[in-house]
């Protein structure tokens, strides 16, 4: 992408703390001279008091339209009937690959200098959800019965996914993770395939593998044996978050969801109800999932310097929200990155 041509984009500012910090955001990205020009659009509780959807047909043809966009959490309504609009994006857009990089931001955490990637199967697996009850005597509901699916077609194409992510971000490892010595139709076709699939890399990025559950004891163990983790969409689930909490929580991951249809990239945290209006969110997890997009779009540059703009302002300026320990509100903490950035 050349450098001075606006790149069309939807925003969706989202529900909760979502405006607050998508407006850190926004003047963040115009300090820098931001590529972007924003289509924004509703979506969640937003949605619902606009046109009665949380995800409303106008901010789907904006996706459309522009294949990208930046989304504010977004609340999920309780009862109504709604589906989540997260899983209705990924199938709309068929966005199969979930990438969730973790990254040692703020010392004196658990753990110093941890810099992770996993990549979740985002359409297949056990979340698929294709479930049913069968019923005993006079219990309609005495069996639950849940079938996965994972195809071949599916495994090859995130695992390629993962090791193209490895080559293009100077990645050495990229470690399966499955349950194929249990599952092993529904996991064992994911490591076979993955295994397949790594030959084409000898040489170029390293191929091991490991059982879910040992994988989780190793990531607490020694999680810097790690460099790009691949799995199926249940297990990446439950990693992915598992790797924020080594760096500090969800306050601080970002994710990026992407497809043949459209990239989406969002912070993993929810809406906050609980803080939103009072000036006090995080704006570092949709920052850090800005700085993807960054990359996504081939601006490396901006990525970078936004990354390294963080780290000076939480390391060396000592500026941080309350969640991370410090006293600075939402634009107290985006005034510092845009002195950082004018200075
Ligand atoms: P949450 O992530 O919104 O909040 C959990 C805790 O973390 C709260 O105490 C909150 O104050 C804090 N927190 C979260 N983000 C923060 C930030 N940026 N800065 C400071 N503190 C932060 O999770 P929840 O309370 O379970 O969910 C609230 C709503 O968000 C629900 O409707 C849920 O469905 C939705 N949600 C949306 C997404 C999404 O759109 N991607 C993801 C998760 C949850």
């Amino acid at each position: 992408q050349q450098a001075g041509t606006p790149i069309p984009a939807t925003l969706i500012p989202g529900d909760g703390i979502g405006p607050e910090i998508v407006e850190a955001v926004v003047r963040i990205l115009d300090a820098m001279g931001s590529p972007f020009s924003w289509d924004v659009q509703q979506g969640g509780l937003a949605g619902i008091a606009a046109c009665g959807d949380p995800l409303p047909a106008a901010t789907l043809e904006s996706i459309r339209r522009t294949r990208l966009a930046l989304k504010g959490p977004l609340t999920t309504p309780v009862g109504g009937g709604f589906r989540s609009v997260n899983v209705r994006l990924r199938e709309e857009f068929g966005l199969y690959a979930n990438v969730r990089p973790v990254r040692t931001m703020v010392p004196g955490g658990r753990y110093e200098d941890i810099d992770l990637v996993l990549i979740r199967e985002n359409l297949e697996g056990l979340y698929v959800a294709f479930e049913h009850y069968i019923p005993v005597g006079d219990d309609p509901q005495a069996v639950a019965i849940s079938s996965g699916v994972n195809t071949k077609a599916g495994a090859r194409r995130i695992v390629e996914f993962a090791f193209e992510y490895a080559l293009r971000n100077g990645r050495k490892k990229v470690t399966v993770v499955h349950k194929a010595n249990v599952l092993k139709a529904l996991t064992g076709i994911f490591l076979e395939t993955a295994r397949a699939v790594a030959r084409g890399y000898e040489g170029r990025v390293a191929m091991d593998e490991r059982i879910v559950d040992a994988c989780a004891m190793q990531l607490v163990l020694n999680p810097w044996q790690f460099d790009v983790i691949v799995t199926t969409n249940l297990f990446g689930d439950i990693l992915s978050d598992q790797m924020a909490g080594l760096v500090g929580g969800l306050g601080m991951a970002p994710g990026a969801n992407i497809g043949p249809g459209a990239a989406i990239f969002e912070a993993v945290h929810g809406s906050a109800p609980d803080i939103a209006g009072k000036g006090v969110a995080n704006p570092l997890a949709l920052l850090l999932a800005t700085a993807l997009m960054l990359d996504h779009v081939g601006r490396g540059d901006l990525a970078t310097a936004l990354r390294t703009t963080l780290d000076a302002v939480l390391r060396e300026d000592n500026i941080r929200t309350r969640d991370l320990g410090g006293t600075a509100g939402t634009s107290d903490f985006a005034d510092a990155v845009v002195r950082r950035l004018a200075g």
